[in-house]
């Protein structure tokens, strides 16, 4: 449909009128927006410009000669400078494509208004003969009124005076006068009405869908041309033009010729040196010269003032160098075991690279750059432990030599503390040698060992990373001292110096006067290490047989009886909360004795790191037991273990124990297959206890519902994490409620849900399990009960056979 038969009426035409006056606008945004485009680019070159030539700056020196990477931003920069003059001729173009816009909108302007024009014109005619017969009917009317008038009047007077005479003839002669006007105006009104149908079936069908058919095609030509100038807009603004992909492209082209093994080699063609010589560190004998005999040129001085020093250096670095060789070897385990280190997606803190700096390439040169560090750390170190070892062999048992030119030592030769201890003080043996001294031992368990005022003993604690050496006494409450070094090396509290810490003590000992002036607090009665105290160098550590939440775990021997024995450590690094909690374990072990509970056999607090030394059980945790014996195990053997279990539990019930964490994995398996409950890191020695320091890392698939939901826990909590264990043992090792979340399964189980019997169960142990787990604690059988059940099942099954 066109304007033609379209646009016809009047409001259209106006409405045409309109249309063109608001194309005219936009011609005119359009033209202030690409001046403004146009402003834009050429600042943008202007901007872009100066960049290239900040860039172009570089240094010209020598100094990157032959460097790739330098070339390519010279010629990165260069081409950014091709950039800025395409964009600035981009701005001028734009500036002639806005010339043709005004040009455009001028003649659009012209073409609206002849149109207007020509529309008014073939309007005006058919307007004006429109008037026309208007006028003329009119006039037909007021003729045809004046022509009846006469007729009657000379009809009247022909009637009246017959057919003559004069006044007859003049009225006839006015009557055929209007008679005459009356058929001439009739004439053209006729005329008129036939020349109005006319032009007006003109305008309508001939002159108007003229106009307006003409009108389209000067409108559609106005928007071609308007187009092509959209077109050229969008071109000189066009970033994908092949102008700016060839730049593109050169500048990726550049970029890509970097090659990072061609970087360096005009470089080191030219700065080509040979190896360095190597340092030379003398020690200077001149500094020695005035003191003949007692220190000797790199030789280490061992006497009674430095061998406590020398020991303790020794231990320290011989941890050093095994903490050397246990990362070697964590970091050779990882590189053969596709760890996230090997694999590359893991920086050297840990975070994950996003980047893409690290390559695997790189990341196999790190590990091979830090595995050789760590090697040159451990040799670096190991010759200082055979230097420190060698010069304490040559001393060996004999009497040390004293470091000093006065005897002071002399004081201290009865060196015993006149008590019912009987304690030895002699200044030739490391304090940690002392029995009065208990190691790193927290203060809760020192507190516990001083009972009546005077009690005293003595322990290390670490502050801010270093050691300082603490003398605790019973006192009105507990006091404690931390003994002050001074800076020639001596110790003291308030009074005088002394070259060792076992004479300073001895001092305050023997001369019965206060540590302090303001506490008061004598010694009276050295405190000596309990019988689960054990020295750090009383176990020899063997081989690593598991990882436990503070440390790893060791298979070691016991210096003294030769025994096998665990050995749990406690990571240096964690901080003294975490150790107490580490020690929490012991302090609870301490007190049980029972063929199905793991036997402490003590502590090792004397240094770094703490240990909690137990007994060996070979079997290692009851778990990995399960999954690896599922084949073999059968059902009399699995009951055995759960009357075991339940034997050891009875125990800890009759001691007012709650283990809290009682699963396969924390129990393990001694020979013929009997279990012993360990790992009492979580037990509280309680008939209730209510956790109140938030619910971190519970066990919750073994864990009762009422202790998930109000933290309050009893042995029958621990009963039903019995029932977990029986269904564990049953299921030779599978993971509880698999498959579910820890959540889902506390949902589950909250709405009634409990695990089905595992294969080949006795109907008995299943029943037994469902009693465990009643929702109500007080509905579970107690441990005896259990114990009774299981044992009772099994004699049964034992004389069936
Ligand atoms: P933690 O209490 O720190 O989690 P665990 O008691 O679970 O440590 O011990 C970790 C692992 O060390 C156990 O799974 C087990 O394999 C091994 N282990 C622990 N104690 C002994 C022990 N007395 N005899 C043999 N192996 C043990």
């Amino acid at each position: 449909m066109g304007f033609s038969s379209a646009l016809q009426g009047r409001a259209a035409h106006e409405a045409l009128i309109v249309r063109q006056d608001a194309e005219l606008r936009l011609m005119e945004t359009m033209k202030r927006s690409i001046q403004l485009k146009a402003k834009c680019d050429r600042e943008y070159a202007i901007g872009l410009a100066a960049v290239a030539q900040q860039g172009l700056k570089t240094d010209r020196a020598d100094e990157m000669q032959g460097s790739l990477i330098t070339k390519a931003w010279r010629s990165y920069m260069d081409e950014l400078d091709h950039q800025a003059k395409q964009f600035k001729s981009n701005a001028e173009l734009l500036e002639v494509v806005c010339e043709k816009l005004t040009h455009l909108s001028q003649d659009k302007r012209k073409a609206r208004k002849a149109y207007q024009e020509e529309h008014a014109k073939i309007a005006a005619r058919l307007n004006h003969l429109t008037d026309e017969v208007v006028r003329k009917k009119g006039e037909y009317q007021k003729h045809l009124e004046g022509y009846k008038a006469l007729r009657t009047r000379f009809e009247e007077h022909y009637i009246k005076s017959g057919r003559g005479g004069r006044k007859l003839d003049d009225v006839r002669d006015k009557y055929q006068k209007a008679c005459r006007k009356l058929h001439l105006t009739h004439n053209e009104y006729v005329l008129s009405i036939t020349e109005a149908v006319e032009v007006e079936k003109d305008f309508r069908t001939v002159l108007l869908p003229g106009l307006l058919e003409h009108q389209q095609s000067v409108q559609e030509s106005f928007i071609l041309l308007w187009k092509n100038i959209l077109q050229e807009t969008s071109q000189h603004g066009d970033l994908t033009s092949d102008k700016f992909k060839e730049i593109q492209k050169r500048i990726d082209n550049v970029i890509n010729s970097i090659n990072p093994s061609e970087e360096y080699r005009e470089f080191t063609e030219k700065h080509k040196t040979s190896p360095t010589t190597p340092l030379v560190f003398q020690f200077d004998d001149a500094l020695i010269e005035d003191i003949p005999g007692k220190l000797q040129s790199n030789t280490l001085t061992v006497d009674n003032l430095t061998v406590d020093w020398l020991r303790s250096r020794l231990i320290d670095l011989e941890m050093s160098v095994k903490e050397c060789q246990e990362k070697q070897l964590k970091m050779i385990e990882q590189a053969n075991g596709g760890s996230p280190i090997a694999n590359g997606s893991i920086t050297r803190n840990g975070s994950t690279a996003s980047n893409g700096i690290q390559s695997p390439k790189d990341s196999q040169n790190r590990q091979s750059k830090d595995l050789n560090a760590l090697r040159c750390q451990e040799k670096q170190k190991q010759k200082l432990v055979d230097m420190i070892k060698c010069a304490l062999n040559e001393i060996g048992c004999e009497e040390l030599p004293s470091g000093c030119d006065d005897h002071l030592e002399q004081n201290f030769i009865e060196n015993s503390f006149n008590n019912d201890q009987q304690m030895s003080l002699s200044t030739n043996r490391p304090l940690y040698e002392e029995e009065w001294f208990h190691g790193v031992l927290p203060r809760e368990e020192v507190v516990r060992l001083l009972n009546n005022d005077g009690d005293f003993l003595v322990r290390e604690t670490i502050r801010n990373e270093e050691s300082q050496i603490v003398l605790s006494v019973c006192w009105n409450g507990h006091k404690h001292f931390i003994v002050q070094t001074t800076v020639d090396g001596h110790f003291r509290f308030e009074g005088p110096p002394f070259p060792s810490i076992q004479e300073l003590i001895m001092h305050q000992y023997q001369s019965e006067l206060p540590v302090t002036v303001k506490s008061g607090a004598i010694l009276r009665r050295a405190i000596c290490r309990e019988r689960w105290e054990l020295s750090n160098d009383d176990v020899v550590l063997l081989e690593k047989i598991g990882r436990g939440n503070f440390g790893d775990v060791y298979k070691a021997k016991l210096k003294s009886t030769k025994q096998d024995v665990a050995v749990k450590t406690c990571r240096m690094t964690l901080p003294d909360e975490q150790k107490r909690k580490f020690l929490q374990e012991g302090r609870i072990l301490k007190q049980y004795d029972h063929p199905n509970i793991v036997k402490l056999i003590g502590i090792c607090v004397q240094k770094q790191p703490i240990m909690i030394v137990m007994e060996l059980v070979p079997g290692g945790s009851l778990l990995n037991y399960l999954r690896k014996n599922s084949n073999s195990l059968t059902a009399r053997q699995q009951m055995g273990m759960c009357r075991d279990a339940a034997a050891g539990m009875r125990y800890l019930e009759s001691k007012n124990c709650i283990h809290r964490d009682l699963a396969a994995r924390n129990c393990l398996v001694d020979f013929e297959n009997s279990v012993k409950i360990s790992d009492f890191g979580m037990s509280r020695e309680e008939e209730e206890y209510i956790v109140s320091d938030g619910m971190k890392q519970i066990p919750v698939k073994w864990t009762a519902p009422e202790a998930l939901n109000f933290g309050k826990y009893t042995s029958l909590c621990d009963v039903w994490s019995y029932g977990i264990l029986m269904w564990e043992i049953f299921s030779k090792g599978d993971t509880p409620y698999s498959g579910m979340s820890n959540s889902r399964a506390r949902e589950r189980i909250d709405a009634g849900y409990r695990m089905p019997t595992p294969e080949n169960t006795p109907p008995e142990m299943y029943r037994l399990m469902l009693k465990c787990w009643s929702a109500e604690a007080d509905a579970r059988p107690h441990f005896d009960e259990i114990y009774n059940v299981v044992d009772a099942l099994i004699i049964r099954l034992d004389n069936s056979h």
